[in-house]
């Protein structure tokens, strides 16, 4: 980011992964910026936060990372670690590999603490002002007579009492799915909401790393690889850590997880389903996991517009569109807001105002795409990856996209959507619709031929014995 502004103020509800982002990207435009967190520094507390999930960063996270500092984002991916596929496990505990990328693309495992933290860490380095323990509690528009907008937190560090009041020019509200933010902004003009519980929960595990290898083989499971162990209504995943460890995420439908009732019962469900990560995992800490663990709860949150009418409010990252996990791409599209307000205000010359409004604009389309692609790839992980029908298709599909750019245009959609940020989430799904009715028509017809050849083979036969 190059371009600078005179020092206006903009205020950052959530000094999560978006939050930081944003507060790094104005600052590096010139803005004076303050970031409110509502919880402790965690610099200075122990992270017992049993919800430290991994994520999957991929190629539109990293180019945003790299819009704002190209430094900042080389530090960060010497932390990251390559996943080029998935590696699937059945019952009996076999893997196959599934590549993700035509090219040996890759998506790539960090934790989500951790990143948080770096930002934080790069944050440090600048005069953006960090108020932590500021919890928000109230949002005023047009407040006093240069129509300055205001937020009211309380500083839980000094308890109830001590609320504090400060105006800015700009407010960024990014404090996350449940944001207190987006309920006040609410208040104050016509936002169109829509919040849906996913019937879904997710459990973190851990597979530690192994005791005995040295430190090139401390992986207990192929670290290049996003595991899967997919079984129908419910799946298992797990993530691959710097120190050899595994991250893994149990996901259900509540029934299942509350059909289960006791430690016992829970392991034999796991020892049942997932016999070989029950074997990495052990007994005594699927026991924990289960008596101590929370388990999360998935939503889907769609809001329109997402500024204020007056322009001098916005929504940004999961506060404007939480979506389920499922295409890993929550942050990378969080990421990828920042990235395109900050080009929006450069294409307007610094003006803030409009910056905001284009925004609404340009990306309803996107983000709407992207949170349905998020539902609609638990299907295929849950389910879809183990069936022959699924497995030809990706077959024809990945031999098609090799072929891109000789003869015809052809890119799958997970290419669109993980490996290329140049092509925008509206985009691919048009791009898939139309590749998707030419691989339906491929399929179909290969299934009409084998139907025909074996009907004129039974007439044959049947000719032959009468
Ligand atoms: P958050 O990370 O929720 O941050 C919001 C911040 O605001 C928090 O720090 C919070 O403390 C603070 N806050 C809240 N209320 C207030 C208040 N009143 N006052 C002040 N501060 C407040 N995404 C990917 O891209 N790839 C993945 O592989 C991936 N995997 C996922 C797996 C799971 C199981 C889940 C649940 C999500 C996954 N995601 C993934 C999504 C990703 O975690 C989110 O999209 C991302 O964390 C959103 O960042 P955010 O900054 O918008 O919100």
């Amino acid at each position: 980011v190059s371009n600078s502004y005179h020092q206006q103020g903009v205020g950052i509800v959530g000094a999560g992964l978006v939050g930081c982002l944003a507060a790094l990207a104005f600052n590096a435009k010139g803005f004076s910026v303050t970031l409110f967190e509502y919880r402790d520094d965690p610099s200075k507390t122990k992270n017992d936060n049993l919800r430290s999930i991994n994520l999957a960063v991929s190629a539109r996270g990293i180019r945003a990372l790299k819009y704002v500092d190209e430094e900042m984002a080389e530090r960060i991916l010497e932390h990251i670690i390559p996943m080029k596929g998935r590696m699937i496990h059945d019952l009996d505990g076999n893997q196959t590999s599934q590549l993700y990328g035509l090219f040996g693309e890759a998506i790539n495992s960090i934790d989500r603490s951790f990143l948080n933290e770096c930002l934080l860490e790069e944050i440090r380095h600048t005069d953006i002002k960090v108020l932590f323990n500021h919890k928000l509690v109230a949002f005023e528009k047009n407040h006093g007579e240069d129509q300055t907008p205001k937020m009211t937190f309380i500083d839980t560090s000094e308890g109830d009492a001590a609320s504090k009041t400060f105006e800015f020019d700009y407010i960024v509200g990014a404090d996350g799915a449940h944001s207190q933010f987006r309920t006040q902004l609410q208040r104050t003009m016509r936002m169109n909401y829509s919040q849906e519980y996913i019937d879904m929960q997710y459990i973190e595990l851990y597979i530690p790393p192994s005791e005995s290898a040295k430190d090139d083989s401390k992986f207990l499971l192929n670290p290049n690889h996003l595991h899967i162990w997919p079984r129908t209504n419910h799946m298992l995943i797990a993530l691959a850590n710097k120190d050899g460890s595994f991250t893994c995420t149990f996901f259900s439908p509540w029934s299942v997880i509350e059909g289960i009732t006791s430690t016992e019962q829970w392991i034999s469900f796991f020892k049942k389903n997932f016999k070989d990560a029950y074997d990495l995992i052990g007994e005594a800490r699927l026991a924990t996991v289960y008596e101590t663990h929370p388990r999360g709860s998935l939503l889907q949150v769609n809001v329109y517009p997402y500024h204020s009418p007056d322009g001098r409010a916005i929504l940004l990252g999961d506060a404007a569109h939480s979506m389920v996990p499922f295409y890993g791409q929550g942050m990378n599209c969080g990421f990828e807001d920042v990235r395109t307000l900050m080009e929006l205000i450069d294409e307007k010359g610094g003006d803030v105002l409009e910056a905001f409004r284009s925004y609404t604009e340009i990306r309803k389309a996107d983000l709407d795409a992207i949170c349905k692609l998020a539902l609609d790839n638990y299907h295929e992980m849950s389910h879809k990856v183990t069936s022959l029908w699924y497995l030809t298709r990706k077959r024809i599909d990945s031999l098609l996209g090799k072929l891109n750019g000789k003869y015809f245009q052809w890119i799958p959609l997970y290419t669109m959507v993980s490996f290329r940020d140049d092509i925008r989430y509206s985009q691919a799904i048009e791009i898939e619709k139309r590749q998707g009715r030419f691989l339906n028509n491929i399929q179909y017809g290969f299934l009409s031929a084998v139907a025909v050849t074996s009907l004129i083979k039974g007439l044959q036969m049947w000719g032959r014995r009468t």
